[in-house]
């Protein structure tokens, strides 16, 4: 059964952050550049404390609230997070993603961030892993 620490081994770069001071503008422009749909949001002390994501935005302009460069990321971050530690297996964090309604799951060991898993990277690796499965399934019958 495939862990979460396997996932991030392979995925190139940590989770994306910013400062709780910071703007939502800010914090927009730094998902458009590393071309995130979230960015958490990280105390000095290395835990994280809250998460904004693309949904959180489309909210914010659906209630016609856009002045991003003057709102604080703080008033506008969600801060009651859930996050996985390393030996979460895959299929149980989908599971918990899928039932609570959100996409990313921000990883923490010994009370430090230490990566982010989307439910994009979860489905991806559970499908390499079933195929490779399947493959190996028909090697046996076949051989
Ligand atoms: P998402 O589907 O990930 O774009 O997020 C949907 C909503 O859930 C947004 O309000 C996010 O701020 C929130 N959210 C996303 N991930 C988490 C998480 N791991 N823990 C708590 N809230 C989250």
């Amino acid at each position: 059964m495939m862990q979460l620490k396997q996932l991030l081994e392979k995925k190139s770069a940590g989770a994306v952050t910013v400062a709780a001071s910071v703007s939502v503008g800010a914090a927009i422009q730094t998902m458009h550049k590393r071309r995130v749909g979230s960015v958490v949001i990280q105390a000095d002390s290395g835990m994280p404390i809250g998460i904004l994501t693309e949904r959180d935005i489309m909210c914010l302009c659906a209630e016609g609230k856009t002045d991003f460069e003057n709102m604080s990321l703080e008033d506008c971050m969600t801060t009651e997070l859930v996050v996985g530690k390393p030996e979460d297996k895959v299929t149980e964090v989908l599971g918990i993603m899928t039932m609570k309604r959100f996409r990313h799951m921000p990883v923490v060991k010994d009370g430090q961030l230490v990566g982010l898993v989307s439910i994009g990277d979860l489905v991806k690796a559970t499908l390499e892993e079933t195929m490779q499965e399947a493959e190996a399934l028909r090697n046996y019958i076949t051989s």
